[in-house]
């Protein structure tokens, strides 16, 4: 699943080709896509009908991020609402010009659309198509930002972690009232928003601290470790294009640079590039999570 850089790369990339294009003509080929957001959901055509009327015809005038969301947000009103879940992917293409971002879906390189394709938005100048595997991604039409507002969709979400309201303070406080693993935390979005698998076993790897940890029973200095570890960890991750690993790639056709700096996500049973230990691998919350026995406590 992209996590926070990922999406992020994806957004900036998205912003520079398609701000300023009409969406001319949308078909929605999976209605499921645009039914819901639960991963088990029905089909629903009226959804479908809804969301073409809503979209086609509008101009595009920016796209923002929201922990792993993306919202497109239209001239004169209604918004897109997007989340790839584990295997969604963009592909944008402009005469012989082609851009992707999101889940690497070989096939699109050779042939768009694909089986994968769900959603195919005509612009003005090219074509947006959306890919997605497994279907669990959604894209979501509201006619303003308070019928978004009331479906409570980011209710639960907690600050950006790169942004003012994610403090020092907030976060040691937020931990402190935690009795989950702090893996479980992390990964939950309600303490930060954005982190999944990689940067959480990262950022506890980074902070000397185990994933496995009850969230309160960190000590000041781990939690403040912690807070620093994920800021840096994300900011890094930001500017090298983000972590392919397999599951991601970049809008201008480069895979994301920042797998090459991963230290434990993906090493279980290799050796800490700290101490030499063997890393160990565990499954916690049904996600595979390394960490170093010697330099994790
Ligand atoms: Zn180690």
């Amino acid at each position: 699943m992209p996590e926070l850089p990922e999406v992020e790369n994806l957004r900036l990339g998205l912003m520079r080709k398609i701000v300023g294009q009409k969406i001319k003509s949308v078909k929605v080929l999976a209605p499921k896509l645009v039914s819901g957001s639960g991963n088990i959901r029905a089909s629903s055509r009226v959804k479908a009908a809804e969301f073409i009327g809503g979209i086609t015809g509008k101009v595009i005038e920016g796209i923002e991020r929201r922990a792993k969301n993306l919202i497109f947000r239209f001239k004169n009103g209604g918004l897109l609402l997007v989340h790839l879940k584990m295997s969604g992917q963009f592909v944008y293409r402009e005469g012989k010009k082609m851009v992707e971002g999101g889940h690497p879906i070989e096939l699109s390189r050779s042939e768009l659309p694909n089986k994968h394709t769900h959603i195919i938005f005509e612009l003005s100048r090219g074509t947006l198509y959306y890919n997605d595997i497994r279907t669990f991604g959604y894209l979501l039409y509201f006619k303003n930002q308070s019928a978004l507002d009331k479906t409570g969709h980011f209710k639960d979400v907690g600050p950006e972690p790169l942004s003012r309201e994610f403090t020092l303070e907030y976060f040691i406080g937020a931990l402190k009232s935690k009795k989950s693993k702090l893996k479980s935390i992390l990964l939950g979005q309600s303490v930060v928003a954005g982190l999944g698998n990689i940067y959480a076993d990262e950022a506890c790897f980074e902070a000397g601290v185990r994933p496995t940890r009850i969230a309160s029973s960190l000590r000041v200095e781990e939690a403040e470790r912690l807070y620093f570890a994920i800021k840096r960890i994300l900011k890094r991750a930001i500017e090298t294009g983000g972590s392919s690993v397999a599951t991601y790639m970049l809008l201008d056709e480069s895979r994301g640079n920042y797998a090459r700096e991963h230290k434990v996500y993906g090493r279980g049973g290799e050796p800490c590039v700290n101490c030499g230990k063997k890393l160990k691998s565990i499954t916690l919350n049904g996600r595979t999570t390394v960490f170093c026995v010697g330099c994790q406590r």
